[in-house]
């Protein structure tokens, strides 16, 4: 049977399993990409997969789109209790198997290094605030070309130029240590 390889969201290529993600989440916008793209590193470094996701933990220090991310494609969700939020609003998650107290057990850690997804907006028309009602078409179009071009970049860059990724120990203290896992 021929299957379909890859859809487009506005000017975006995404995957097949892209799609079912913004499904879920009900939009394409450059946080969910992040949290795409973490757990892809994720789910290839532990193999991680929805079926085994009980015998994982996971974590993100903030709450964006991202998480929304990470618990549909992981299955490590917060309602499992195998998934955490800690949020300082930063881009910043981990992985590890259970038990946590395994011998020479490492957890792995996803750090963003660059915020490539802060679209840069030149002429200020958008800012947080502003009720896209109350935009012209044109400003719609270049806004949404530049949030476009934003997770253009973060879908395709290799991993190690939007994150850094590293392995560290992680036992049953982990989360009353007193240098939080996020720094
Ligand atoms: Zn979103």
């Amino acid at each position: 049977m021929a299957l379909v390889e890859s859809l487009t969201i506005g000017t975006v290529l995404v995957s097949q399993e892209l799609m079912g993600l913004v499904n879920y989440h009900g939009h394409l916008c450059p946080e969910l990409a992040i949290g795409y793209r973490v757990s892809r590193i994720a789910m290839n470094s532990l193999h991680i997969t929805r079926e085994n996701s009980l015998d994982f933990i996971a974590g993100a220090a903030n709450s964006s789109s991202a998480v929304d991310a990470i618990q549909y494609l992981t299955g490590c969700t917060i309602g499992k209790q195998n998934f955490f939020i800690e949020d300082v609003g930063k881009h910043v998650y981990f992985f590890v198997k259970k038990p946590l107290d395994a011998p020479n057990n490492k957890g792995l850690f996803i750090k963003m290094k660059t915020p490539v997804y802060y679209p840069r907006l030149t002429d200020c028309v958008m800012d947080q605030n502003v009720e896209i009602n109350s935009l012209t078409r044109e400003q719609i179009l270049k806004y949404r070309a530049v949030i476009d071009q934003a997770i253009g970049k973060i879908l395709h860059r290799a991993d190690n130029s939007l994150f850094d990724i590293h392995f560290a120990d992680f036992g049953k203290e982990f989360f009353y240590r007193d240098t939080r896992w996020f720094n």
